[in-house]
This record gives C-alpha cells, structure tokens and sequence, in this order.
C-alpha cells in the first residue's frame, strides 16, 4: 500500500502559510471546463471537495456555513417566497434553503454542470432532497450573465461562490451586485461569502463598500467555519431594509417556530442575532468601508 497522498489548500500561499490534508483515498479528480476539482475522504473531516485549491465543503463542517448563509437571510426577511442561489455547485444551501416550506422557488444558477453532476454521485445528502423537490430549478449559467438578463424577481439572493479568483472573481464585482440588485424585489436582501477576515481583509471591505454605493445597507455577520481556516468567516449583506439586521430573537423564535422549527446543528434565533455583533477589529473594518 503506497504513501498516503497529502494535499495541499494553496488559497493563502502569498501568506506564506498552508493547510494540508491527509486523503484516506481520492474519490475524484478533474480538470473541468473552469477548475480544478478533487475529492477525498479524510480521517477526521470525512469528504472533502477542494476547487482550485481552495477547500469548499467537508461533510463533518459544512452544516455551519450551509446553516448561517440560508436561515439568517431567510428568517431575517420574514416573506421570502422566491431565492436565488449564485454557485452553489454540492447544492448544500439549496438544501437548507428547501427546508423553508414557506419558499415557493428556489433557483440555482451554477456555471460548472460537471460540479453538480459530480455532487449527484458523491453528496446524494444535499442533491437527492433537492433534485427531487419541485421548488427546484437548476440553471447552466454565469451568475454575472442571469442576474444581468433575468426577468424573474427575488426575495433573497444567496452568493454561494468560490473564492475571487477563476471563475468566482466576476461575483465580487460591482457589476454583478449592480445585477442582483436589479432583480431584487423591494425589501429583498442578498447575503455572500466574504472571505476570512484575518486573512482576506481587502476582500471584506471591498465587498461591503460596492455594497453601500448600491444599497441602503451593507454590513456582514460572522460564524467559524472549521476548515474555512482563520476563525471568523464574514458573510456580506446588502439590503434597502435597514430593519432585517436589527430583528430581535423573539422576532426570530417566532418565525422560526411558525416554518416548524426544523432540526439545525448550527443556526439558532439567538446565534442569528449574535452573529451581528462583530469582533471590534472586523467592526473597525467594516466601518470603515464605503462611507454613504
Ligand atoms: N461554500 C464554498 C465556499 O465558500 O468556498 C462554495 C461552494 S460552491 C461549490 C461554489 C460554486 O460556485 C462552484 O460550484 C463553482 O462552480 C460556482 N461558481 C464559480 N464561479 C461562478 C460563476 N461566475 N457563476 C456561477 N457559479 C459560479
């Protein structure tokens, strides 16, 4: 039995630093038409999903990230009937966002089919539920393009991407958040993935300063993601309904028991609220960015 393979997350390489996994056996690798995707089994994070070298889900964390990037927007809008989900490829978020049976449609838009194709065989957890729900609408497509053509309208829009490098990079753009804004409905709100502050500090308040030239409020909440290395992870928020953030727990309890109070591992009404209030060094960050 040869050497077991280790491999390397490159993300922060210009840092000078390194995560490196150990693969009990490598369930896939390709080259597709836009990255680089493997898959593997880990001894302790189980399967693991690495895009361009940066690691995107792992079974044993991945219900953190799935959890807050879904139920905070959803919960804090109160209404939602229409999402749209940007990336989103292993259709974990699609699958907490289905828990909702209050949302009436979800739409993925996913610019690699091979990465979904791949998710049908090696996460049937998150796409056997949500390929057989008929909210579910799957889109091939450039998020960029979509939010810049599409005639429908949404409540919520969830930016599920890679990292801004490849094909991720347009959806930290301007142009696209000027494209989400364009197909949300009034008193919609849009939620990214923002980077690490510690580590991606730039990323943070770029993001949030495109955000407030565009909309009334433009702000992020935190939560750890295991292997989405360096503690806090930010989660971008842009709304003109200044009033989603500041919703109390009981507002939240209520909403939550009202939708069945369905079973999470992570999300609570209280962590909802909580994940608001920033560190001082992330809050100074954000405060800084964009003035209105
Ligand atoms: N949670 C992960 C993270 O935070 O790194 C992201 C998971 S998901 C796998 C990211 C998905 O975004 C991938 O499937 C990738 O193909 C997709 N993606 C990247 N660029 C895109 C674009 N321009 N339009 C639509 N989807 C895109």
């Amino acid at each position: 039995m040869g050497a077991k393979r280790w491999l390397n997350e490159t993300l922060f390489d210009d840092l000078g630093f390194r995560m490196t996994y150990q693969a009990e056996r490598v369930l896939y690798e390709t080259q597709t038409e836009h990255q680089h995707l493997v898959l593997f089994e880990h001894p302790f994070f189980g399967k693991m999903l690495m895009l361009d070298g940066a690691t995107q889900v792992t079974s044993k964390d991945e219900f953190v990230y799935h959890e807050m990037m879904t139920h905070v927007p959803i919960f804090a809008h109160g209404r939602a009937r229409d999402v749209l989900i940007v990336g989103g490829g292993d259709c974990g978020i699609a699958e907490e966002t289905l828990k909702h049976k209050s949302v009436a449609r979800v739409t993925q838009v996913e610019i690699d089919a091979s990465v979904v194709e791949f998710a049908k065989e090696h996460f049937p957890e998150f796409t056997a539920p949500v390929l057989a729900d008929k909210r579910f609408e799957l889109v091939i497509d450039d998020g960029m393009n979509y939010v810049a053509r599409t005639g429908r309208r949404f409540d919520v829009i969830i930016v599920d991407s890679t990292d801004p490098q490849g094909p991720g990079k347009v959806l930290f753009s301007e142009e696209f958040y000027a494209g989400c804004r364009r197909c949300m409905r009034k008193g919609a709100v849009m939620v990214t993935q923002n980077g690490v502050p510690i580590f991606q500090a730039d990323e943070l308040t770029a993001g949030i300063g495109k955000f407030r030239k565009l909309f009334a409020d433009g702000a992020c909440y935190v939560a750890a993601i295991p292997t989405y290395v360096g503690g806090h992870m930010a989660m971008g928020w842009a709304t003109d309904n200044t009033a989603l953030r500041k919703a109390s727990v009981r507002t939240i309890a209520g909403r939550y028991r009202k939708a069945g109070s369905f079973a999470t591992k992570y999300w609570t009404p209280e962590v909802h609220v909580a994940a608001f209030a920033l560190p001082r060094f992330i809050a100074e960050k954000v405060a800084k960015a964009g003035k209105r």
